[in-house]
């Protein structure tokens, strides 16, 4: 296949490079300058001999303005699947754009982060057609270990959003638990073997463990550098909120946690830490 790779950043080149292993991938970025991809100079450029473009974009404003230079330069029946993390409207304005122009439209986020992009392990949350699912699989089958369709457009960024409110809570609720353990004297090797093990388990505790030194190596063990940092932790709680207001869902843990990023990453010493920074944050407190 002929694919152009539009937003070559912390993710999209590692899933670039893999892609070049067994595809024709054609970049654009203004500003990344990855190795190893031949680059285009423009977006539209990348875009039009391709039969998938891929974005993967810091936001829906960024996404819709690049859709709009690369939909009408694009081959008729190609498919623009779109990896970035953005708001559910925005996925929805890009689909339907995409049909103006007699092409297929892929809204499909990631969850696995820049470990899961270099090693080809990300997990796909696609919304679209069945056809467009289709074409753009084999792909998701390099990039990824799993792609789920989660429906029509839009669909996939609900899905990542829901799962990115519970990652946000449940990191939440597993750093302010370790410091009570600390607190109240349990070991918190003990506290993992047996939370780990128990109904308080979760992605938080058992893969990307907070506390440094106990379970897996997370970026806990690397003085929390991301790994997953704050401040995109707080776009998609932020991005949750936004569609819930739309959707009118009550969502009072999400808008708490949300809440909670927001003051860690503006006003305390968040940005540009891993999210599970969080821990040594409950450290220095005390009870309000
Ligand atoms: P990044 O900032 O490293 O990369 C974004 C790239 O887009 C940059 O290289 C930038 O130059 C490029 N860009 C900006 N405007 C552009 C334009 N008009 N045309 C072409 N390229 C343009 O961000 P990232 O960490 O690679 O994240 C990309 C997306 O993936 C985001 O939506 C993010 O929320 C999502 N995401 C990131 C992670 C992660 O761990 N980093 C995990 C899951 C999802």
């Amino acid at each position: 296949m002929k694919v152009g790779f539009i937003g070559l950043g912390n993710m999209g080149a590692p899933m670039a490079a893999n892609l070049a292993k067994d595809h024709d991938v054609i970049g654009f970025d203004p500003v990344a300058r990855p190795d190893g991809i031949t680059m285009a100079s423009s977006a539209a450029e990348a875009a039009k001999d391709a039969d998938v473009v891929i974005t993967m974009l810091p936001n829906g404003d960024i996404l819709r303005a690049v859709a709009r230079e690369i939909h009408p330069a694009m081959k008729p029946r190609a498919v623009h699947l779109d990896c970035s993390t953005v708001d559910v409207d925005s996925a929805r304005a890009v689909a339907a754009l995409a049909e103006e122009h007699g092409l297929g439209a892929i809204d499909a986020p990631v969850s696995g982060g820049i470990g899961g992009a270099a090693n080809g392990t990300l997990t796909f949350m696609a919304g679209g057609s069945d056809a467009a699912f289709q074409t753009v699989k084999p792909l998701f089958d390099i990039m990824g270990q799993k792609a789920v369709h989660c429906g029509p457009a839009g669909n996939g960024q609900a899905a990542k959003i829901c799962n990115n409110m519970i990652l946000g809570v449940t990191m939440i609720a597993t750093c302010e638990a370790f410091v009570l353990a600390d607190k109240l004297g349990l070991d918190r090797q003990a506290m993992f073997d047996v939370v780990s093990t128990s109904s308080g388990s979760s992605w938080s505790m058992n893969t990307y463990c907070p506390a440094p030194g106990i379970g897996p190596v997370s970026p806990a063990d690397n003085n929390y550098q991301p790994g997953f940092a704050a401040e995109l932790m707080l776009k998609d709680l932020n991005l949750a909120q936004m569609a819930a207001a739309a959707a009118d869902a009550d969502t009072p843990m999400g808008q708490a946690a949300r809440d909670l990023f927001a003051q860690f990453v503006e006003t305390e010493d968040g940005k540009g830490r891993d999210f599970s920074a969080m821990l040594p944050r409950f450290e220095k407190r005390h009870r309000p």
